[in-house]
């Protein structure tokens, strides 16, 4: 089988760097579905799940935000933060999500309540990953 190296870049380092078969991303225009050789391509992701499939495992990177890179032997994704299912601690995810619930049902600020609810989407996926529902 053909693969593609992806990267998953972030301020604070690199995060994952392997040679896939198909990498598939949430970008702002919808899910994405990349193989090797495809055409040159930039992107804005969402935050959501990269999934990265090699025969039959997928691996799963939680991506809040960024962009995607496409080059046809190589793929990197450059997001703000980014975590391995390893990597995820599924308790302050738990407790970031209760947080930003909590400023979501009290706070009446449009700037505040854009924040939790990007502060709750950022914990969803981060649960949602740890526990591979997605
Ligand atoms: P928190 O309120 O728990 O800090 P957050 O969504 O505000 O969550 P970010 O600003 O997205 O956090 O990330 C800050 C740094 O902390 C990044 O390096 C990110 O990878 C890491 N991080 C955030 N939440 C988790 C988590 N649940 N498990 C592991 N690393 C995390």
């Amino acid at each position: 089988m053909k693969t593609v190296q992806v990267n998953v870049v972030t301020p604070d380092g690199p995060v994952y760097d392997a040679d896939v078969e198909m990498v598939s991303v949430k970008a702002q225009s919808g899910e994405l579905g990349i193989l090797p050789g495809h055409i040159p391509l930039v992107a804005p992701l969402q935050i959501g799940a990269v999934r990265l499939k090699t025969g039959k495992s997928t691996e799963l990177v939680a991506v809040s935000g960024g962009f995607l890179e496409v080059r046809p032997d190589k793929v990197t994704i450059l997001a703000q933060a980014a975590e391995t299912v390893e990597d995820i601690d599924l308790t302050r995810a738990q407790a970031a999500k209760e947080r930003a619930e909590e400023r979501l049902n009290t706070n009446k600020d449009d700037i505040d309540f854009k924040r939790a609810e990007l502060a709750l989407r950022r914990a969803m996926n981060r649960i949602n990953v740890s526990q591979n529902k997605i």
